[in-house]
């Protein structure tokens, strides 16, 4: 350190991922109002009935008590191995997830997933534990707008995405790849306790981009997230890759949850160093929706600088995609100018 300028210390700093870590909370915060169809998406709990799985589960006794439909996915994963039934009403589980999800399309309005890619850009994660399209989808309607976007990571597998082991090639599910192949469904599930990555390739391949991000992070979102039972194992990977949090002193972490804050202290704390996180139930109100496309630079100013933020330059509630390419349309011209120049990217958020 003590060879570099701070102009030097500064760039590398704001040149750090943001990532962010998608729940069902975030999906559903994303499509308040329904899909295009006014479908309304269903939290993880309450998917059984209103998919009508209950004729498909009855063929098992399950022994976990919950609804929540990843931990009936994880038991009658890891028991389908030595019980036939179990890997069939899973393969019958999972076609009904697949075709259930597959139906959702996106609102023709700006929706939360398109003002929380147009804030990152490509030095940035989104990782998501949802299998939902809405992401996917939102990612090819931003790229016909800018190719400065956030890399994304699937850590369940997503309906939308496919892979070819081959290439080592990810997209939509059945494009074609350049080996002449369509590109495969990717599986449903973090391979938490079958570690036979090989059959999940492009998953592990998604935590990989997860724990590298997150190594390097400046700053971390986690929005919507409630971190499941089932979940157990992948949050110790989180923690892994976090690091201790006394090790971890110039980090912000922001909370988007709609349950009561200490609910969502209490499990995150193992992440959260005691002064540098902020909760909130509102997308809107975090420095990704003040200060987008910036985020990193904004911050990097308020705490190194001293500069104060003005909160209300960047998106609100409501906005269309004009109101949206008026915000950060100067932004990505101002980033397609300084590709290579080693220098950090302007904060107007001030
Ligand atoms: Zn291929």
């Amino acid at each position: 350190m003590s060879d570099i300028t701070f102009e030097e210390y500064e760039y590398y700093m704001k040149n750090r991922p943001h990532v962010v870590i998608l729940g069902a909370g975030a999906s559903c915060a994303a499509i308040p109002d329904g899909d295009k169809y006014g479908r309304k998406i269903s939290a993880m709990s309450g998917f059984i009935e209103k998919l009508g799985l209950g004729n498909i589960l009855s063929k098992v006794e399950l022994i976990t008590e919950s609804n929540n439909l990843e931990d009936i996915y994880m038991e009658l994963d890891e028991r389908g191995k030595v019980e036939p039934v179990c890997k069939e009403v899973k393969n019958e589980l999972e076609v009904a997830i697949r075709e259930y999800m597959n139906g959702f399309e996106l609102p023709d309005k700006a929706t939360i997933y398109d003002f929380l890619v147009l804030s990152l850009t490509s030095k940035d994660l989104i990782a998501t534990f949802n299998w939902d399209p809405f992401l996917v989808q939102v990612i090819g309607r931003v790229q016909k707008y800018t190719k400065n976007i956030p890399q994304v990571a699937f850590l369940h597998g997503n309906v939308a995405v496919g892979y070819c082991s081959k290439d080592n090639i990810m997209g939509n599910v059945g494009m074609t790849c350049r080996c002449g192949q369509t590109l495969k469904p990717t599986s449903l599930l973090f391979p938490i306790k079958n570690k036979d990555y090989a059959s999940d390739i492009a998953i592990s391949k998604s935590w990989k981009q997860l724990k590298n991000a997150l190594k390097n992070a400046y700053m971390v979102t986690i929005f919507g997230y409630s971190a499941p039972t089932s979940d157990a194992e992948a949050v110790a990977m989180l923690k892994q890759a976090w690091g201790s949090v006394d090790e971890r002193k110039l980090e912000e972490i922001e909370l988007i949850d709609i349950r009561d804050e200490e609910v969502v202290i209490e499990s995150w704390n193992q992440f959260i160093h005691t002064h540098h996180y902020s909760y909130h139930t509102d997308f809107f109100n975090t420095t990704l929706a003040r200060c987008p496309r910036r985020s990193c630079e904004a911050t990097f100013d308020r705490l190194m600088n001293c500069i104060w933020l003005d909160g209300n330059k960047g998106f609100k509630k409501g906005m269309d995609f004009s109101d949206i390419d008026n915000i950060v349309g100067f932004l990505i011209d101002e980033e397609n100018r300084n590709v290579g120049m080693r220098k950090p990217l302007s904060n107007p958020y001030h």
